[in-house]
């Protein structure tokens, strides 16, 4: 069998390289440090965690990450198995030590017979055999210069300008009301595609207050450079004047709140669809370096928003990912050059956890191929089938952000009398996950 070739040993190219060999298949692995170095690893061990040392929630019944867990463990996943080896106590959370960590999925994969290593950086895009391009959010400049070419650059970004995106089913919309702006578009659909948060004045002043007043995380060298892609985090368009948002993203013409049309709002809050589902709405123009713990404060203040949950908060930093819904197949692949599969966090996932599932599956589905056989993505009900489903169709690509996974991702399940409350709804998402996972990979 011909080898499938690995470009980036992190979370996920570590992850796919060991699902490959286990399912009988050689393995090279590609990896760059240290004879170039990034500016978030310290060591050259596969899989270094470049920041926290927390897989998150181990939850896997009322968390979507934690259900993410037990289907890479279903999975024999790598990645799982060492963090279980090394986990340190910490609550629900699955922590671990990180160098521990890292020097045992090294080893697990030195070890394996089917796996070599052809230490240095990938400069441009391979025009054969069989490939998965997992090198990241800290891509290589050469690398990244060629995928550019090959997709487009503006279906590659560089930095990542998140706004916070909030569960639908939170916004209380006997404030909030649907509606965009000048009533545009052709179908009900598309005039009702935003909801609308109003502000009076004295709501609007104490938001500004609070905007300039609330912690803020510092740029890394190089970041600051997503200011010029006109993504300006909203905190420095306040300091810029008091009045710029309200004539920038907080505007409130051409919108009458269907609860008080007689009342003109003095700044509207607009958030905008963010899935097919429409289970989740990003805050329109709200990206932002404000601390987490600071974001949930200043979000809330704004009226309809007062019990919102966040399926993910905002954020700018260095990031390379792709405009995975329009570039990727439901099988991981460039569209234009199927030869060449991506996995991890450059697919537009977010986070250790959500970069190695998608290391999974894309090892899996590459030594299916690369054995004559086809696989498919798990079904959209589970958490790893949620997630690819979503970057490579789901998510609007106009608007596309990388995801954590969360249950917004999910088909939803009918409620059976009244409304389900999280406490059903969530057991109720990880238990079908569970089934439909299991089923998947008996098939
Ligand atoms: P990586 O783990 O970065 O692996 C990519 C690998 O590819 C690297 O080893 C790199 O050296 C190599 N590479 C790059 N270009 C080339 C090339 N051209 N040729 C050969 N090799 C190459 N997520 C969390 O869940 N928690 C956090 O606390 C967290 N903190 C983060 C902090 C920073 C500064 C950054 C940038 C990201 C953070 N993330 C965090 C997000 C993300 O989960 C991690 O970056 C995660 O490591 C992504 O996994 P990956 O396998 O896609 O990329």
């Amino acid at each position: 069998t011909e080898p499938v070739h690995i470009v980036g040993a992190g979370l996920a190219g570590s992850e796919a390289a060991w699902q490959i060999a286990r399912a009988g298949v050689p393995v090279v692995i590609h990896e760059m440090r240290p004879a170039v170095a990034t500016f978030a690893h310290r060591t050259s061990d596969c899989a270094e965690m470049v920041c926290s040392n927390s897989f998150r929630s181990d939850d896997d019944v009322m968390n979507a990450v934690g259900q993410l867990h037990w289907e890479m463990r279903a999975a024999d996943g790598l990645i799982m198995a060492m963090a279980e080896r090394h986990r340190l106590p910490a609550g629900g959370a699955l922590a671990v030590d990180r160098d521990a960590f890292s020097a045992s999925v090294t080893a697990a994969l030195r070890a394996e017979p089917l796996v070599s290593f052809a230490p240095g950086e990938i400069t441009g895009l391979p025009a054969d055999g069989h490939w998965i391009i997992a090198t990241g959010p800290l891509t290589s400049d050469a690398l990244g210069r060629a995928i550019a070419a090959e997709t487009g650059a503006e279906a590659l970004a560089f930095f990542d300008a998140i706004a916070p995106i909030v569960h639908a089913d939170t916004i209380d919309m006997d404030i909030a009301w649907r509606q965009s702006r000048y009533d545009k578009g052709e179908t009900e659909e598309e005039r009702t595609a935003y909801i609308n948060c109003p502000m009076d004045r004295t709501q609007y002043d104490a938001f500004i207050d609070a905007l300039l007043a609330a912690e803020k995380t510092e740029f890394h060298e190089g970041e600051t450079a997503g200011y010029f892609d006109g993504c300006l985090p909203i905190e420095v368009m306040a300091e810029r004047g008091r009045e710029t948002l309200r004539f920038g993203p907080m505007k409130p013409v051409g919108l009458t709140n269907a609860h008080r049309p007689e009342e003109k709002p003095y700044a509207v809050v607009q958030l905008r669809r963010d899935n097919a589902l429409g289970t989740l709405y990003n805050i329109v123009g709200f990206q932002t370096k404000m601390k987490y713990g600071a974001q949930t404060d200043v979000f809330k203040s704004i009226p309809g928003l007062q019990s919102a949950r966040f399926a993910r908060l905002g954020g700018i930093h260095r990031n390379t990912f792709l405009n995975s819904p329009t570039l990727l197949d439901e099988r991981m692949r460039l569209r234009s050059r199927p030869h060449l599969r991506f996995a991890g966090q450059i697919t537009g996932v977010e986070g250790y956890v959500e970069s190695a599932a998608m290391g999974l599956l894309a090892g899996r589905m590459a030594a299916a191929e690369a054995l004559g056989r086809d696989l498919g993505p798990p079904p959209g009900t589970t958490s790893m089938g949620a997630l690819v489903h979503h970057i490579t169709g789901g998510a609007e690509a106009k608007t596309f952000q990388p995801m954590n996974v969360n249950f917004g991702l999910f088909p939803p399940i009918e409620a059976r009398a009244g409304r389900r409350g999280r406490k059903d709804r969530y057991p109720a998402y990880t238990e079908r996950a569970k089934t439909d996972f299991s089923q998947w990979l008996a098939g």
